[in-house]
């Protein structure tokens, strides 16, 4: 019956009929489609659960009107879900990825893995995109039958954005794509550029709401200054924080509505019919519109330089780097501080040369509290 549920999709959609399967396999679920069963399996980990208090820009004490690495993952969903259903592709599948494309993000955001990648220098190194494909294929622990989560390759597959070719041969069937130079599903390639929609906008208005960035600055950028013009033109009366979010949306819309036209303009001219035609091309097939893709390059260099490079922002890399090398020094002298169950299940890796990239996945699913409270607990102790 599930399989009735995909038949309004369209042809180059991806149905879990053509899916690869799972790494172990399981009974066939009876009520909903294999996507479907991978979204709730995400929703239901515990990495997903601990994105609420990793941080996004703002640390979590920053305070409670900032998004965190789970509101901007729900906003992605949201995104990528009607711009796939506009596409007619697969919802379940495009909401499966989104949830899951930041589940490798370490404590205290880009900071904290580029710490830990220096601590893992000389081990395999750090990179947040890969380590979500091994929190959901190795580091979940809550099966009976299965270490991971079990998901469908085409899930597997689109949670794993960029990769080197060294990188990938390691990864087998999932890191083939890279090698082979071939595309990931249009489902992936949305999820991807929703992924950026999502946060170029929403870092917007945390920047401006924490006094980071300012209306005078945003106006410099075409794209944000046209559309604050429409919304003036229609409110012009209107002040404060509702000038900045009516532009957001409409800047969301403009992205979404080029984002769709342009791409359903590709699958014409690319001659796409099903879904090996967009493993097979030669380029993405979803993006935007040149003109729209120079705007939206214009806001990305914009938020680069006057938010993520903020003096205040940037502290946060000072306080990350004193909390995650400490950690993982701390570990790598005395592994008994890390708690006995997580060594237990973790025992083989141990004991056959792999103890740093047990600390290191230790480290990377600690939420930024508890990071904190981990170096507060170890280093008072000692002093
Ligand atoms: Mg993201």
């Amino acid at each position: 019956m599930h399989n009735n549920i995909e038949n309004n999709l369209a042809s180059y959609a991806l149905k879990s009929k053509d899916s690869k399967g799972r790494e172990y396999k399981e009974e066939i679920p009876k009520l909903r489609t294999e996507f479907q069963r991978d979204r709730e399996r995400i929703i239901h980990s515990t990495a997903f659960r601990r994105l609420e208090y990793k941080t996004q820009v703002f640390v979590n004490h920053e305070g409670d009107m900032y998004r965190t690495r789970l509101t901007h993952t729900i906003e992605v969903a949201q995104i990528s879900r009607a711009a796939s259903r506009a596409l007619m592709l697969n919802e379940d599948l495009t909401e499966a990825i989104s949830l899951a494309h930041d589940l490798g993000h370490t404590p205290f955001g880009h900071a904290g893995q580029d710490i830990l990648n220096k601590c893992m220098k000389d081990f395999g190194g750090f990179e947040h995109n890969i380590q979500s494909l091994r929190v959901i294929e190795k580091l979940e622990n809550k099966y009976a039958s299965f270490s991971g989560l079990n998901l469908c390759f085409e899930t597997r597959e689109g949670i794993l954005k960029k990769c080197s070719k060294t990188r990938a041969k390691d990864l087998g069937e999932v890191g083939r794509r890279f090698i082979d130079k071939k595309q990931s599903s249009l489902e992936a390639q949305l999820t991807n550029v929703c992924d950026e929609i999502a946060y170029n906008n929403h870092d917007i208005q945390d920047g401006v709401k924490a006094k980071k960035i300012f209306i005078e600055q945003l106006e410099t950028l075409p794209i944000f200054f046209n559309q604050m013009k429409i919304v003036l033109k229609k409110y012009p009366k209107l002040s404060g924080s509702k000038i900045i979010n009516e532009t957001v949306r409409l800047i969301i819309n403009l992205l979404i509505n080029d984002l769709i036209r342009n791409s359903n303009e590709n699958i014409i001219n690319k001659k796409i019919i099903n879904s090996d035609d967009v493993r097979n091309c030669d380029s993405l097939v979803i993006g935007f519109s040149d003109e729209i893709k120079m705007l939206n390059m214009e806001l990305k260099r914009f938020l680069y330089s006057n938010l993520y490079k903020h003096p205040d922002v940037i502290k946060m890399t000072d306080q990350a780097n004193l909390v995650i090398e400490n950690l993982f020094s701390a570990y790598m002298n005395d592994i008994k501080l890390i708690p006995n169950d997580y060594i237990q299940y973790n025992l083989l890796k141990i004991n056959s040369g792999f103890k740093e990239r047990v600390i290191c996945d230790y480290i990377a699913g600690m939420t930024d509290r508890f990071a904190q409270l981990e170096y507060t607990k170890i280093f008072n102790e000692r002093s």
